[in-house]
C-alpha cells in the first residue's frame, strides 16, 4: 500500500484577519452545517480513488477549523477512518489549526477523544498593537489560556504560529515576542515573513506606493528577524528543518514533509489541493459551486488538473526538497528520475556553489546566504 496524506479545508473564520488572502471568510451557522455534509459527501464520493493508499498523517486546516462545531469535525475524522485504510504500524499524526479564543477545554478534550494529536496555534505575534494591526481577534492572554488548557488536556504536540516583518513591527518587539512563545516550551514554531498581498486590505494600506509602506522593515532588517529566530531558538533546542520551519527533535511537522519530499496527498474541501502519480489538481474555489457539485447539480468539482512533465517534476524535485535544511540527495535525484543530477543541473549546481549559495556533497542544500535569498536561488531550478 502507497503512503497517503490527507488535508481537509474549512474556510471559515470568525473574522478576516486584514493581511490573509487565504480561502476563508466568515459564514452562517447554516452555511457552515451544509458544508461539513458536503465534506463527508465528498469523501465518501472519493475515497474509492484511494483503495492502494494507506493514510498517514491528516491536517484540518483552514480557515479557522476551530470555529465549528467539534462534533461536526469527528464526524469528518470517523469517515475518513471509515472510507480510507490507515496504516496502523505507527499514529497516524492528526493535526488540527486552531485560533486562540476558539476553544473551549470541552472542545479541546473532544478533539482528544476524535484522535486529533496534534494542534497548530495561529498566534502570530505576542504583541497587543501588532495584533491589532493585523486585525487578530485574540489578545496574547487569550492564546495562552488556549495553550495552557491544551497542555492540561494533554496534547505533547503543539506548534505556534508566527510571523515577521509586520507594520510597524521592530527587532525588539518580533525578539520579544520569541521570547516569550520560546518560555512555553512548544515541540513546533513555524514562522513566517508576511506578505502583503494584493486584494488584501494591507495591500491598500501597506503595498507598493502607500503611504503605509514606509512602515514595513526593510528587507534588511526582514532578513535580520529571520535569522533571529534561527539564532534564538537554536539557544533553546529547535532545530531548523525547513526555511520557516522549527522543532524539538522527533517532532517535525510529518504532514507538511509530505508536501516537501513530493509525497501523495489527497485535499477535501473547498479549493484542496491533491497531488497523486504525478498529477496535481485542486477543487474549486467557489463555495457556491461547491456545495452544489457535491449535492449532483454540477459536474466535477476539481479544477486545474495538470499531468506534471518530466521537467517540471524535476523542478519541483528541487525547488521544494532545497527547501530544507537536509537538502536534496543526488542518490534520490537517481532513484526519481534515472539520470544524474549533474547531467540536468550542472552548471546551475557549480555556478551556485561558487556563488557561495549552495552545499554540493552527496547531498545539496542552502548555505545560510542561500537561505537568505533563497527565492532567487529557487529560480536558478526552472528549465
Ligand atoms: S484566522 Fe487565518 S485563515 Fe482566518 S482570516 Fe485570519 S489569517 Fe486568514
Amino acid at each position: 500500500m502507497k503512503p497517503l496524506s490527507i488535508y481537509i479545508h474549512i474556510p471559515f473564520c470568525s473574522q478576516k484577519c486584514l493581511y490573509c488572502d487565504f480561502l476563508s471568510a466568515p459564514a452562517e451557522e447554516a452555511v457552515i452545517k451544509k458544508y461539513m455534509e458536503a465534506l463527508l459527501a465528498e469523501l465518501d464520493r472519493e475515497s474509492p480513488y484511494y483503495r492502494d493508499y494507506q493514510v498517514r498523517t491528516v491536517f484540518i486546516g483552514g480557515g479557522t477549523p476551530s470555529c465549528v462545531e467539534e462534533e461536526a469535525v469527528g464526524r469528518v475524522l470517523s469517515r475518513l477512518k471509515k472510507r480510507f485504510a490507515f496504516d496502523q504500524s505507527a499514529e497516524t499524526e492528526i493535526t488540527i489549526e486552531i485560533n486562540p479564543g476558539t476553544v473551549s477545554k470541552e472542545k479541546l478534550r473532544n478533539y482528544r477523544n476524535a484522535g486529533i494529536n496534534r494542534l497548530s496555534i495561529g498566534l502570530q505575534s505576542a504583541d497587543k498593537a501588532e495584533l491589532k494591526v493585523l486585525g487578530r481577534i485574540h489578545s496574547w492572554d487569550d492564546f495562552l489560556q488556549t495553550y495552557e488548557e491544551a497542555r492540561r488536556t494533554g496534547f505533547r504536540n503543539i506548534n505556534i504560529d508566527l510571523m515577521s516583518a509586520l507594520p510597524g513591527q521592530t527587532r525588539a518587539s518580533y525578539a520579544a515576542t520569541l521570547s516569550k512563545v520560546m518560555a512555553l516550551k512548544p515541540e513546533h514554531i513555524s514562522a513566517y515573513s508576511l506578505i502583503v498581498e494584493e486584494g488584501t486590505p494591507f495591500y491598500d494600506r501597506y503595498g507598493p506606493g502607500t503611504e503605509g509602506e514606509a512602515l514595513l522593515p526593510s528587507e534588511e532588517e526582514e532578513r535580520e528577524m529571520y535569522q533571529l529566530t534561527e539564532t534564538l531558538l537554536r539557544q533553546e533546542g529547535y532545530e531548523r528543518y525547513e526555511i520557516s520551519n522549527y522543532s524539538k527533535a522527533g517532532f517535525a511537522c510529518r504532514h507538511n514533509m509530505v508536501y516537501w519530499q513530493r509525497g501523495d496527498y489527497a485535499g477535501f474541501g473547498l479549493g484542496a489541493a491533491s497531488m497523486a502519480a504525478d498529477t496535481r489538481w485542486s477543487n474549486v474555489k467557489d463555495l457556491g459551486c461547491y456545495l452544489s457539485g457535491m449535492e449532483g447539480r454540477l459536474e466535477p468539482i476539481k479544477e486545474a488538473v495538470q499531468v506534471l512533465s518530466l521537467t517540471e517534476k524535476m523542478e519541483e524535485f528541487m525547488f521544494l526538497g532545497l527547501r530544507l535544511m537536509q537538502g536534496v540527495s543526488r542518490e534520490q535525484f537517481r532513484k526519481a528520475f534515472h539520470q544524474d543530477i549533474d547531467a540536468v543541473y550542472g552548471d546551475v549546481l557549480t555556478r551556485l556553489e561558487q556563488q557561495k549559495l549552495i552545499i554540493n556533497k552527496n547531498s545539496i542544500a542552502l548555505t545560510p546566504y542561500g537561505i537568505d535569498i533563497s527565492n532567487y536561488v529557487m529560480r536558478q531550478f526552472l528549465i
